[in-house]
């Protein structure tokens, strides 16, 4: 079929996309519908972290498929449990709560700082977040969110989400008052192009709101479950948050997403939260089939070993063409262009069978599966380096 012949206008047209329909994925690659190969290094938007279709996620729903797809959030099933086990056996928290997207989980995670707060706190609210910082797309969530294309979309927002600064903890303290419940970040800020929240940041983030007596939500649904070269991001600067929200990698390409709290701060009673598909058999046995082999000996030393060469391939790209910084951890890396190239280089990159992400006019991030192999990754840096002199030639 040509593209032509599919009926695209059927979708809501709510972003822009190339005329390209995929139909098959393996590992690193996607293939369209006329057979063309690309290696693919956004993965779902680092959702893929087996890569497409691996064995284990395709086993893992054929066996519960045919055992059981869902009962009811309101019975015990056993791969919810299993699930749940896994991640609290291999975290600082104690408590699970599984939901169906990120936005989900951090909607989530907005319920229960309130309701502490409701509890403990007389009534405190407000959840401090970032600048520049993407929590999801349902209404309290990009209220938290500081993307600034969000500013002005469907007022009234909710309230309750002053904005601090990444990496300056005097705009956190400034911020507190007897309204204050909470401080949200991403231990890695993604949308906003892969920005860093220091280990010194964190650790004093932690130090304050404990002394402040206020929860520490990490929102790892980008960094979460291998991404960053530990299991969770939160682990490089060696604090205990309160709460943390997962998505993307958990499901590895399945919709799964989760709520994680410690017993303290595990305040829902009956009825404050629920869902019709939470916690159902059939997405989180995927969640524990990626968890074990995320879990595998050797396979967090092969991100940092792939981080490692992608990042020394980047700067070396970076310094021949007199580009921008390199930044990131583990296989969630961006280059800084130095000019709004991104989308150029992007759409350059796609005609020679390369799929790479722009979330900012200068930048490119990579978020490969995080079993990619050395030579997918010389593929993609030769291809970049390709589209980024011909880009650069044509400027
Ligand atoms: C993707 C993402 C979300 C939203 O997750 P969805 O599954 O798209 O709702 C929230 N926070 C961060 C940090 C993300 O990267």
């Amino acid at each position: 079929m040509n593209f032509a012949d599919y009926p695209a206008r059927a979708l809501m047209d709510i972003t822009s996309r190339p005329p390209i329909v995929f139909v098959r994925g393996e590992g690193s690659w996607l293939w369209d519908n006329e057979g063309r190969r690309y290696l693919d290094f956004i993965q779902g938007w680092a959702v893929n972290g087996l890569g497409h279709s691996p064995r284990c996620i395709t086993e893992a729903l054929a066996d519960q498929s045919a055992r059981l797809i869902t009962a009811s959030p309101a019975f015990y099933n056993e791969p919810s449990m299993l699930l749940a086990g896994r991640i609290v056996a291999h975290s600082v928290f104690q408590r699970v709560f599984f939901t169906n997207s990120g936005a989900e989980a951090n909607e989530g995670a907005i319920k229960l700082a309130r309701k502490w707060g409701s509890i403990h706190k007389d009534g405190a609210f407000e959840i401090i977040t970032f600048d520049n910082a993407f929590h999801g797309r349902t209404l309290a969530t990009m209220s938290a969110s500081g993307k600034p294309a969000f500013r002005a979309l469907f007022e009234p927002k909710v309230p309750g989400f002053p904005k601090a600064t990444l990496n300056d903890l005097a705009s956190v303290e400034r911020l507190i008052t007897d309204r204050t419940v909470a401080v949200m970040l991403e231990p890695i800020q993604g949308e906003a192009g892969v920005v860093v929240a220091t280990d010194d940041f964190l650790r004093g983030l932690r130090e304050l709101t404990r002394a402040r007596g206020l929860l520490l939500i990490v929102d790892e649904i980008q960094t979460g479950v291998g991404r960053t070269g530990k299991l969770w991001g939160y682990e490089h600067a060696g604090i205990t948050p309160d709460i943390m929200t997962l998505g993307k990698m958990l499901g590895g390409g399945v919709p799964l997403a989760a709520l994680v709290a410690r017993e303290e701060v595990c305040c829902f009673e009956h009825g404050d939260q629920g869902g019709t598909f939470n916690g159902n058999p059939l997405m989180t046995a995927v969640g524990s089939a990626v968890m074990d082999a995320t879990l595998a000996p050797g396979f967090l030393d092969h991100v940092n070993a792939m981080g490692e060469r992608i990042t020394a391939g980047l700067r070396a790209l970076s310094a021949r063409h007199g580009l921008g910084e390199v930044r990131g951890r583990g296989l969630l890396i961006a280059i800084d262009l130095g000019q709004d190239i991104a989308g150029k280089v992007v759409d350059a990159a796609r005609d020679e069978g390369l799929l790479l992400n722009a979330p900012r006019p200068n930048l490119i991030r990579l978020m490969p599966a995080l079993n990619v192999t050395a030579e997918e990754v010389d593929a993609m840096l030769q291809i970049t380096e390709r589209c980024v002199q011909r880009v650069l030639a044509a400027a």
